[in-house]
C-alpha cells in the first residue's frame, strides 16, 4: 500500500508534470502564426508603422491561400494563387503599405492587381475606402466573393485593366501596384492625389525589378527605388 503521505506527493506533482493545455484547433493557431510572421518576418526586418503592424496581425491570410497550401499561409514567401499567379510575401505587402504614410484618417487607396484579395484586406484594416483592379476576371471574382464573406465592407473590386486605374474614385493619397511594370503607367501618376505616394515595382521579369517609391509634391514627381523585388508582370496597358 502507499503510504497515505506519498500519495498527496505525488497528487500535488501532477499539475507540474501534465503538459500545458494544447492550443485550440482555429483561430488561437492561427492568431500565434501571425503574431510570429509579424514579430520575425516584419518588425524585426524594420517595419514599425504601428497601423500596418495591426493590420498584418489581423488578416486571417490562410483564408486567402489555396485549401493545399494552408499550412505554409504564414511562411516568409510568396505563394501560387492559381492562373500563374502568387499571393506575395508578408514583408513585401507589409513594406509597401507602410511607403505609402497614409493619413491616419479618411485614406483613399488604389490598388492594382487584387489576387487573392489579400493585400487589399490588410489595406482595408489601414485606409477608409480601398478601390482594387484585377485583370483576370475569375480572380476579381473569388477575391471579391472571399472579402465579402469575411467582412471587408470597404473594399470594392472591379475586374479590368489596372494599367488605367479607377478614374472615378480618384485622387487617391496612395496607389499599391502588385505586378512588375515596364514603366510607371501615366494614368496612375494622374491619379495620385498632391501628396499622394505609389509603391510600384518596375522592370523587366527576366533582368532586374526594383521597388519604386513615386511621390507627388507641389505638382512634381520623384521616384526612388527601394528594394530590389521579384513580381508577375503588369499585363495590359494601352490603347484606351
Ligand atoms: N495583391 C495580390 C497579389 C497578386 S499578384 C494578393 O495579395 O494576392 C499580381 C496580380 O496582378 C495578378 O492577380 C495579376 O492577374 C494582376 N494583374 C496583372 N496585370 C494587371 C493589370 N494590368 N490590371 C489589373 N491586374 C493586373
Amino acid at each position: 500500500m502507499t503510504p497515505p503521505g506519498l500519495l498527496t506527493a505525488l497528487l500535488a506533482l501532477v499539475p507540474v508534470l501534465s503538459p500545458p493545455p494544447a492550443p485550440p484547433e482555429g483561430a488561437d493557431a492561427t492568431a500565434e502564426a501571425r503574431r510570429r510572421m509579424v514579430e520575425h518576418q516584419i518588425r524585426d526586418r524594420g517595419i514599425a508603422d504601428p497601423a500596418v503592424l495591426r493590420a498584418m496581425g489581423e488578416v486571417p491570410r490562410h483564408l486567402f491561400v489555396p485549401p493545399a497550401l494552408v499550412r505554409h499561409a504564414y511562411d516568409d514567401r510568396p505563394l501560387p494563387i492559381g492562373h500563374g499567379q502568387t499571393i506575395s510575401q508578408p514583408y513585401i505587402v507589409a513594406l509597401m503599405a507602410e511607403m505609402l504614410r497614409l493619413p491616419p484618417r479618411g485614406a483613399r487607396v488604389l490598388e492594382i492587381g487584387t489576387g487573392s484579395g489579400y493585400h487589399a484586406a490588410v489595406l482595408a484594416g489601414i485606409a477608409e475606402e480601398v478601390y482594387t483592379v484585377e485583370i483576370i476576371p475569375a480572380l476579381a471574382l473569388t477575391a471579391s466573393a472571399r472579402l465579402r464573406e469575411l467582412g471587408y465592407k470597404n473594399v470594392r473590386v472591379r475586374d479590368g485593366d489596372g494599367y488605367h486605374g479607377w478614374e472615378e474614385h480618384a485622387p487617391f493619397d496612395g496607389i499599391v501596384v502588385t505586378a512588375a511594370a515596364a514603366h510607371i503607367p501615366p494614368p496612375l501618376i494622374e491619379q495620385l492625389k498632391e501628396g499622394g505616394r505609389m509603391a510600384i515595382p518596375v522592370g523587366s521579369v527576366f533582368f532586374a525589378q526594383y521597388l519604386m517609391l513615386v511621390e507627388k509634391r507641389d505638382g512634381r514627381v520623384t521616384t526612388e527605388r527601394v528594394i530590389p523585388v521579384r513580381f508577375v508582370p503588369l499585363t495590359g496597358g494601352p490603347p484606351r
